[in-house]
């Protein structure tokens, strides 16, 4: 593969690999690494992301109850669900995966996980310790972006590194990751949104451009400068009556005329995608492996 191009699909697959091992030695000890999920209704984004997490999970070993509910489900049945969860020993990481229906509170059913399970890292207080630069669940997505410029030696140290969107789980982690006083991380940040004025003026400044819009291929090659490195979060479905689906997915960046002024680009798929799933199935074994070492 070309080395400008930030293999996330290769790179995800071998750290899932590196798993395998991490779980066998968890499971010579009497433990199997278990991932509870949540899925309420039948959105079919989330319903094909669960679907690979549990495939993800189970090639690596790791146990999942998923339970499924239907969109209808009142606040206080997803809530005892989630204490269950918190309460099995078997279970050492839980999702709730998003959106939720608009009739139940987001933010309230994510603080019912307990934090030594949120291995989403969306709990209040694994947020505020990740914003701390304590040791923490860091949020999947933030996390494999990490890790990708690491496994590629982009050190965002010193560098301006834009960020487009602000969301609690893309954008503002990530903000906070790069900022800390720390190897890997030392960014200068600049986080834009859809009241920034002038994206363009910040984009032409960018050394890293991360991308987390979810607008599909706004960003194109006259946004950049030569040499930036981009990562591109964004996963949107176009209609292409071509496509064996009917559709494809792009990222928020237009790869065409990004690509050759790019030092190193992420694709869309095979890019941060698979980093992601990567990241759940790593917070999931962490999670197990701590509780060992508390001797629980
Ligand atoms: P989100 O919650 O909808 O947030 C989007 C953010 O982008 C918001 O902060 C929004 O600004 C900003 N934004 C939207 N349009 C903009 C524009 N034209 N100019 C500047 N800022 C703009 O989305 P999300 O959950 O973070 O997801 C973003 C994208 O990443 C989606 O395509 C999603 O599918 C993808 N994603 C991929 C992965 C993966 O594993 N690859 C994981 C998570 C998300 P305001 O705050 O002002 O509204």
């Amino acid at each position: 593969m070309n080395n400008k191009i930030l293999d996330g699909k290769t790179l995800g697959m071998k750290i899932r690999e590196s798993l395998k091992e991490r779980v066998e030695q968890l499971k010579s000890k009497g433990v199997t690494p278990g991932l509870g999920v949540i899925l309420v209704g039948e959105n079919p984004a989330s319903v094909i992301y669960v679907n690979s997490k549990e495939k993800a999970c189970q090639k690596a070993g790791i146990f999942t109850i998923t339970r499924r509910f239907p969109a209808e489900i009142d606040e206080k049945t997803i809530f005892q669900k989630i204490d269950e969860f918190n309460n099995d020993d078997r279970i050492h990481g839980i999702l709730v995966q998003l959106p939720l229906p608009p009739h139940i509170n987001e933010a309230k059913t994510l603080r019912k996980i307990l934090p030594e399970k949120d291995v989403d890292g969306f709990h209040p207080m694994n947020l505020g310790k990740l914003m701390l630069g304590e040791e923490t669940f860091v949020p999947c997505t933030p996390l494999g972006i990490v890790e990708l410029m690491k496994y590629y030696g982009i050190n965002p140290e010193g560098k301006n590194t834009v960020i487009l969107g602000r969301s609690n789980i893309v954008g503002k982690p990530l903000a906070n990751l790069l900022i800390q006083k720390r190897e890997w991380s030392n960014a200068t940040v600049t986080v834009c949104h859809t009241k920034t004025e002038n994206i363009t003026k910040h984009t032409k400044k960018a050394d890293i451009l991360i991308a987390a819009m979810g607008r599909a291929e706004i960003i194109k090659g006259d946004m950049v400068k030569r040499g930036v490195v981009v990562i591109d979060v964004g996963q949107n479905k176009v209609i292409d009556p071509e496509a064996k689906k009917g559709y494809r997915l792009v990222g928020d960046v237009e790869f065409s005329s990004v690509f050759p002024k790019a030092k190193a680009i992420t694709p869309v798929p095979g890019g941060v995608g698979p980093m992601t799933i990567a990241m759940l199935l790593s917070n999931t074994v962490k999670s197990a492996e701590s509780k060992i070492e508390k001797g629980g």
